[in-house]
């Protein structure tokens, strides 16, 4: 009766047996791959995920006609394969088979000690992974008989009967135990984790033994032929002499080099023709496979046997590499490469990156604002920060937030980290503009700015001095240094982001303030500047002191003399910008500067202030309390100090207008464009642009040079998306502000926000920060509704989004949708924007064309 019930559907793995991934698991799919070149890969069963469901069930499988596959008293492996490798699966059981008599067998032909350890080997494997009993107890130092002697015993002890013998019983146990794990909770948690679905399934393969102890060369290894952390062609492995399985890890000392090496034995010595022939199966695998594999082997007698081969686990320059250099080869196209490489992935090559590998102490966590990672002595200013730089000692600045004084600070030191903020705070958007390794919001930290300390809430101290080292890539402070991994923008990384550019099909610009910010944006082919914040111009100190004069004035003679310092200044700095992009489009937006930004918090910043405008320092604090606003963010910002105070803007046009004519004398041409920022009503862009068009029609006659210019609206406030066909009127394109837009919709602060915002995520009040992942649904409809609205009124209204999202690739997605013109974003997101949009045409043009064939 069980007979006729028994599971038969398995197949044994041939170069045409009808074996998918999908069907069969990617374990059994890459052994058929092999055994179809030709490679010594030992008799293989493939059981599919249907059959692994039955005997989870409590379905008997026919194992003798399994065990029939393999001859006479065979020894056998089982492992897992699901769909994915990073799925895992329960672990690999090995001499399944072994029983007193094929143990009396194998003293003969192999000699007591080989005996004893393959089946001490099984019983170990069998009472911890099948019987479950506890691995302590059957932990055994040196192989041995009296060790094997034990273990029967125990197991005995343990189960109240004998240790099984029959092949059979052995196997379907195996079978059923690992059929079992797989549905466990932990295991469905873990690789839910890794990306499975809910409902993945197990194959699972039985495989002829490979012994790897016995007689003459025998062994087992693995081999690979690149450098898993740089990609660099190299034979990387070890090879351990009397080993099967995980061996190597227990034995690691005992193992031989593959290749010669000076530092001890290789495989190449012991056996020059078997380590020739593995290498060119290794060669014969990377063409066939189109991939980069890691090839386990064993040795039986000098007989090779290639059991198994999983893609090389590889670092994310590495990933990079291979995939360049496969698709340089011809091995793989070039668009396959692009989708081979994770955007995201980029932005580990741009900075030096905490390596994976290393050992980490980490005092606390917070929000990971801008990637890469850093090495320093802490300290609590800017001038330590300054003082510890021209010592040249590397030096972290500490902050409860920063502030424009710090920028200084933030030049001089190699990582930031602040006690307050959010992804979009004045310390998050200037580490990412300088590429400076920087951790918002780290909240757990005690800071005590007077006594130079900060302490850890299980009450570690660290003061002025003592080295730490910020992982801004995944937001955690780490005590002492840490190995580091170089940044990697090498030949592969420039060809495999000329190879995106050739398929992407939106702009992608960057946000670039100063010129060396413009001088990254080119060396990252930046289309353009698509958000030039012209108030972090004046972040310098010598001209923040002017910038202050200017907001301290408070007769219209004091402006008019403070902006007149300000006129050369700005001229200089366009013509600078106008240089380095060479008639690229350079989107300049008017002073947005928040006021809080610019003013002295201190008492020492406000007696500096005092001093530099010569007037008493009472005088000074009574004009910083009037200027004192409750909500600086919603305050006198933006296109409001425009209209309030005209004289600025109109300097700024002014500077714009004759870079532009200085540019054109020297023969260079470029059309600015002029962006008003937290723009709500039309008649904002009316009054500006009134008095932008005078501007310019004074710098023509005065010039004699006659120019064009682009005028435009960010929208960052609600009512801006809302009336975008009535500011379209007036403006020839709409950049999306998403970091003010999000903060206004939400009606959250951009930099308190930070303060909730991790209990927000976890509790799944939000699934992301928003000012991190674009909301699409709020923010986004929005956005949506601007564009929409705008191009009824202007159909060819360019369109962009230029707040910090701009640089993600879900924004991106998303803008591309929607037919935005280009995405702006940090110098350093350049080229992570760009792959991401060259993935979504690529992804677009895979499914028209799947669309097509099914038509
Ligand atoms: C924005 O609000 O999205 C923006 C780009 O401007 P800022 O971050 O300077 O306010
Ligand atoms: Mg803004």
């Amino acid at each position: 009766m069980q007979k006729l019930d028994a599971i038969t559907d398995f197949t044994e793995i041939t170069p045409s047996a009808s074996i998918s991934t999908a069907t069969h698991g990617w374990r059994a799919k890459c052994l058929q791959r092999l055994v179809r070149l030709d490679m010594p890969v030992p008799r293989t069963v493939s059981l599919p995920a249907s059959a692994v469901r039955g005997i989870a069930a409590g379905r008997a499988l026919d194992c003798a006609g399994v065990l029939a596959h393999f001859g006479d008293a065979p020894l056998v492996s089982v492992r897992p394969s699901p769909a994915q490798p990073e799925w895992g699966g329960p672990s690999t059981v090995l001499n399944i088979g072994m029983n007193a008599a094929r143990h009396a067998l194998l003293v003969k032909t192999q000699g007591q000690a080989a005996a004893d350890a393959l089946y001490l080997r099984f019983v170990q494997g069998y009472a911890v992974h099948v019987a479950r009993l506890d691995p302590d107890m059957f932990e055994i130092a040196e192989p041995s008989a009296q060790a094997l002697r034990d273990a029967l015993r125990a197991y005995r002890d343990e189960m109240d009967e004998d240790f099984p013998e029959d092949p059979a019983r052995q196997l379907a146990e195996v079978l059923r135990s690992m059929a079992r794990a797989w549905e466990g909770t932990s295991a469905r948690l873990l690789r839910q984790s890794k990306g499975a679905p809910e409902d993945a399934a197990l194959g699972l393969v039985v495989q002829e033994m490979a012994q790897g102890i016995g007689q003459g060369v025998s062994g087992s290894g693995v081999i690979q032929f690149i450098d898993p952390v740089t990609g660099l062609e190299q034979i990387t492995g070890r090879y351990l002499g009397q080993s099967q399985g995980r061996d190597m890890k227990s034995r690691e000392s005992d193992a031989l080099y593959l290749t010669r090496d000076p530092r001890g034995p290789s495989l190449e010595d012991l056996a020059p023709e078997l380590f020739e022939t593995l290498a060119q199966q290794g060669a014969a695998c990377r063409v066939k496979l189109r991939e980069e594999m890691q090839i386990e082997f064993t040795i039986d007698d000098s007989k090779l046997a290639v059991i198994d081969a999983v893609r090389v686990p590889r670092s994310s320059r590495a990933g990079l590499r291979i995939a360049v250099d496969l698709a340089k080869e011809g091995i793989i196209t070039r668009e396959e490469a692009i989708l081979r490489v994770e955007p995201r992935a980029l932005s580990e090559l741009l900075h030096p990156q905490v390596d994976p590998r290393a050992a980490r102490d980490v005092i606390v966590r917070g929000i990971g604002a801008s990637p890469g990672g850093a090495t320093g002595r802490i300290v609590f200013s800017s001038a330590a920060a300054q003082a510890s730089a021209s010592r040249g000692e590397p030096c972290i600045l500490v902050r409860r937030e920063t502030a424009p004084e710090d920028i200084r600070g933030m030049h001089s030191a190699v990582g930031v980290l602040t006690e307050r903020g959010g992804m979009t705070s004045h310390a998050a958007v200037i580490g990412r503009g300088l590429g400076l390794p920087c951790i918002v919001g780290a909240s757990d930290l005690r800071f005590d700015m007077k006594d130079h300390k900060i302490t850890t809430k299980a009450g570690r101290k660290f003061v002025e001095g003592d080295v730490i080292t910020v992982d801004g890539t995944t937001g955690e402070v780490l005590a002492g240094a840490a190995e580091m991994l170089p940044p990697a923008l090498d030949d592969a990384f420039r060809s495999l982001l000329s190879w995106a550019d050739d398929v992407c099909d939106i702009g992608i610009r960057a946000n670039a303030d100063t010129p060396a910010d413009a001088q990254t944006a080119r060396d990252f082919d930046a289309q353009g500047i698509g958000l030039c914040r012209t108030e972090h111009m004046f972040f310098e100190e010598a001209r923040l002191v002017a910038m202050r004069e200017m907001i301290f004035a408070d007769t219209s003679q004091d402006r008019a003399a403070a902006l007149a310092r300000l006129l050369p200044m700005q001229r200089a700095d366009f013509v600078q910008l106008f240089d380095i992009m060479e008639g690229l489009p350079v989107c300049i937006r008017l002073f947005d500067p928040p006021l809080h930004e610019f003013l002295p918090h201190s008492r020492e910043g406000l007696r500096e202030l005092a001093e530099a405008l010569d007037r008493p320092l009472s005088d000074v604090m009574r004009r910083a309390e009037a200027l004192a606003e409750f909500n600086p963010m919603l305050g006198m910002r933006g296109v409001r100090l425009g209209i309030v105070l005209p004289e600025i803007y109109d300097m700024q046009a002014q500077a714009i207008f004759e870079a532009v004519v200085e540019v054109a004398r020297r023969g260079g041409a470029i059309v600015p464009e002029i962006m008003i920022p937290l723009v709500s009503a039309k008649r904002e862009v009316e009054l500006v642009k009134h008095r932008i068009d005078a501007v310019a029609a004074n710098v023509r006659s005065a010039s004699g040079v006659d120019f064009a210019f682009k005028l435009g609206v960010m929208v960052e406030t609600p009512r801006a998306a809302l009336r975008a066909g009535d500011i379209a009127q007036h403006a020839t394109f709409l950049s999306f502000g998403t970091n003010d837009l999000t903060q206004m919709t939400y009606g959250l602060s951009r930099d308190d926000a930070g303060r909730f915002m991790n209990t927000y995520v976890q509790q799944g009040v939000y699934p992301e920060d928003p000012f991190h992942i674009l909301d699409v649904e709020g923010v986004g409809e929005l956005l949506l509704i601007g564009a929409e609205r705008g191009r009824q009124t202007r159909e060819k209204l360019t369109l962009s989004i230029c707040g910090e999202h701009g640089g993600n690739p879900e924004s991106i997605a998303f803008c591309r949708k929607a037919g935005f013109d280009y995405v702006s974003c940090s110098p350093y997101r350049v080229p992570l924007a760009r792959l991401s949009a060259a993935h979504l045409a690529l992804m677009d043009r895979e499914s028209e064309s799947s669309v097509e064939s099914m038509d």
